[in-house]
Order: C-alpha cells, then sequence, then structure tokens
C-alpha cells in the first residue's frame, strides 16, 4: 500500500468488536492477567493507543519497530542513554538547540561526548570519526538555517565508522524524505510537529530499521524510564498522521510561493529554502526529498531590530515557537535559542501552516513594505 493508504489504515485496523471504524481511547492502567492474549498488563510498559501509533510510525518510515514517547527531546533523551557512557556522537553543528542543551547540561556529566560538525562537509565529517564513536546524529532539513545534509552518504560514513547512523526527520517526515530507505538505522520524530499536526499534543518517537540490540536497550529505557505518551496523546498523534500527507503537500506548495516572494523582496537579504535553485543544498534535497518542506527562514535587511518588527509587525501569523502545525508562524530564533546558537541576529523562521498563500503572502509583503519605507 502507498504511504497515504497506511497513514490511514497501517495499526487502525476495524474493531473487531464493535466495528468501530476510529480507534477507541483505552485508559486502563492495567489489564487483567486472566483471558488476556493482548500481551498488555499495565499501561507504561504497553496500550493499546501506543501499539496503534508506534505499528503506523514503523509502517510510514520503512522500520521494523518503533517506540513513541511523551516528547521529542524525551525520544532523543532515549536514543542518546541507548549509548554507553565514554561512548562519542558526531552531530550537525546547526543541531537542534534541545539537544545541545540536553548534551552540555545533562550528557557531559554523564560522559558521553559530543563533537559538532558541518555536516555538508563530508570530509569534516570523517575527520570527527573518533575509536568510541558509536552514533551520528543527522537533522535534514536543519533548524533554523534549514541546511540539507547527504542522509545517504552519511549514513555510509556512519556504517564504515561502525556507528548508527540517526535521522532526525521531524521537518520532512516520512512524506518527503525517508532516512532508512537511505541507509540509516534509526529515525526520530517529535511528532509535536508535522505527525501531530494541529500544535495540540507533545510527542515523540524513535523508528528503527532492525529488530536490533540496540533498540531493545531503546525499548526497555522507554517502559523502565517511563517517559511514556498518555493513550489520549497517541489517539491524536495517530489522527493527525492520517492527514499528514494531504496536510504536508499543501505546506508545501504553499513554501514554495512564499519563499518565491521573499526572495524577490527588497527588505530581504537572503532565503533559506532548498527549493530555491540558489540554496546550497537545491540538488542533494532534490534527490533524497520528494518535495522541499514546509520550513524556510529568512534574513531580513537590517539586525535584530528590523527581524523583531517584521515578527511583532505581523497580523495574521503569530510570533510564536513551534513548526509543522496548521496555523503559520514565524519566530525569530536568535532570542530564542540563546547562547550558541548559529541563527543570525536578523534571522526569522516561518513554519507555513494551511492558510491561504495569498493571505499569508499579504501578511509578509505588508510589513516588509512598512519596513522599507521607515
Ligand atoms: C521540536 C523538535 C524537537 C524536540 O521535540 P519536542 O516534542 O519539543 O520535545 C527535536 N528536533 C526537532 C527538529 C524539533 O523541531
Amino acid at each position: 500500500m502507498k504511504l497515504d493508504t497506511r497513514a490511514i489504515h497501517a495499526g487502525q485496523p476495524v474493531d473487531a468488536e464493535t466495528g468501530a471504524v476510529v480507534p477507541g481511547i483505552q485508559p486502563s492502567t492495567t489489564f487483567a492477567r486472566t483471558d488476556n492474549e493482548s500481551g498488555f498488563f499495565y499501561t507504561r510498559c504497553g496500550n493499546p493507543n501506543r501499539t496503534q501509533l508506534e505499528t503506523c510510525l514503523a509502517s510510514l518510515e520503512g522500520g521494523k519497530a518503533a517506540a513513541a514517547f511523551a516528547s521529542g527531546m524525551a525520544a532523543i533523551m532515549t536514543a542518546l542513554q541507548a549509548l554507553d557512557p565514554g561512548d562519542h556522537v558526531i552531530a550537525p553543528d546547526d543541531l537542534y538547540f534541545g539537544v545541545r542543551n540536553l548534551h552540555r547540561e545533562l550528557f557531559t556529566r554523564w560522559g558521553l561526548a559530543i563533537t559538532t560538525v558541518d555536516m555538508s562537509d563530508l570530509d569534516a565529517v570523517r575527520a570527527a570519526v573518533q575509536p568510541r564513536t558509536r552514533m551520528l546524529w543527522i537533522e535534514t532539513p536543519s533548524n533554523p538555517l534549514v541546511k540539507v545534509a547527504d542522509v545517504e552518504a552519511l549514513a555510509t560514513i556512519a556504517r564504515e565508522a561502525g556507528a548508527l547512523a540517526c535521522c532526525d526527520n521531524t521537518w520532512a517526515t516520512p512524506v518527503l524524505q525517508q532516512p532508512l530507505a537511505l541507509g540509516c538505522d534509526l529515525v526520530m520524530h517529535s511528532c509535536t510537529k508535522y505527525l501531530g499536526g494541529h500544535s495540540d499534543v507533545l510527542g515523540g518517537a524513535l523508528i528503527s530499521a532492525e529488530d536490533s540490540e540496540y533498540f531493545a536497550r531503546v525499548r526497555a529505557i522507554q517502559e523502565e524510564g517511563g517517559a511514556v505518551p498518555s493513550p489520549f496523546d497517541c489517539w491524536l498523534v495517530l489522527r493527525g498522521v492520517q492527514t499528514l500527507p494531504v496536510r504536508l503537500r499543501a505546506q508545501c506548495a504553499t513554501a514554495a510561493r512564499l519563499a518565491a516572494t521573499l526572495d524577490a523582496h527588497p527588505a530581504v537579504e537572503v532565503v533559506h529554502y532548498p527549493g530555491l535553485a540558489s540554496h546550497a543544498g537545491h540538488a542533494i534535497a532534490a534527490r533524497q526529498m520528494a518535495q522541499f518542506g514546509a520550513m524556510l527562514s529568512f534574513c531580513v535587511r537590517g539586525g535584530e531590530a528590523e527581524a523583531m518588527q517584521v515578527a511583532d509587525g505581523l497580523s495574521l501569523i503569530p510570533h510564536a515557537t513551534s513548526l509543522g502545525g496548521t496555523h503559520t508562524l514565524i519566530e525569530h530564533r536568535a532570542s530564542v535559542e540563546g547562547e550558541g546558537s548559529m541563527a543570525p541576529a536578523n534571522l526569522l523562521r516561518l513554519s507555513v501552516g494551511l492558510e491561504h498563500v495569498d493571505d499569508l503572502s499579504d501578511d509578509l509583503v505588508g510589513v516588509l513594505d512598512r519596513l522599507l519605507s521607515g
């Protein structure tokens, strides 16, 4: 079956007992041990809604197994905790700032070493490999510079180094990019973003190409560590996943139009969008992504003051964090990320939602025109 169909049917059969087409929510924390062949016994260790979500996500990413978490960060935390103290991880220099903070505040003390490199420079990645390198962390397109990394080439470097390749596929989603098919061992998602898709649920997931020993450790941390999503959260994410393919295609089309509009505006210095032929990662993105995504960032002529004027001067688009929902959102990343941020002071990140492109364009062009006229 095609991905669009699997998004609606994988892990979500018609209920045998009631005929319900939509899965019910199972809130019970405990399951009777007698006459119970379901395998469920306590909801931290497994729940019907979580199994439905994990089955669907494994199918969409082409993996053998998936584990759902209470947030994207809980999924990342687990992926790193499943390594050993003393192990070494290579990560992008514009790594999601939450992971940067996690490393600084927690994993340094825990003894996990992380080297950050520019992942568009494959020689730099090869040079960063150490004897204890066990994981290559890939994030593409990246946040907030929307840089594109060559997933297949990076997965090859990881394999040659005896390390796992893990791709944070939050921005691309399985609709646009299939990291496991490109050679990765693991995919990570913040389900809070496109998978949930409506900015109303927090969640995370890890999907594995194999039922490996490493993934057994992931599963143990999920069940014993307990950072699991509630049955209702699983249900909400799965409901979002059903419309993921159509939402994303519409959002990509709008993003491409807005990128071109912003690129042509005299108050804009540069637009970072892989769909633009001028983008450094355009050719790689064209090869490894079905479409160019619905995330873009742009630099306003001037500095932080001008960028803030734009972010706070829009009438339709809220100045707010997060991405992947129905609402278009704009955000000044440098002030959010703080110390160590790769975001220039005049950069704004745009998560393109599902509003009509003309209304979004009017809002953006209006505020940029006002900036020019002083
Ligand atoms: C949001 C996000 C995360 C973290 O996920 P949470 O659900 O907020 O914990 C990780 N990686 C990327 C790329 C994200 O956008």
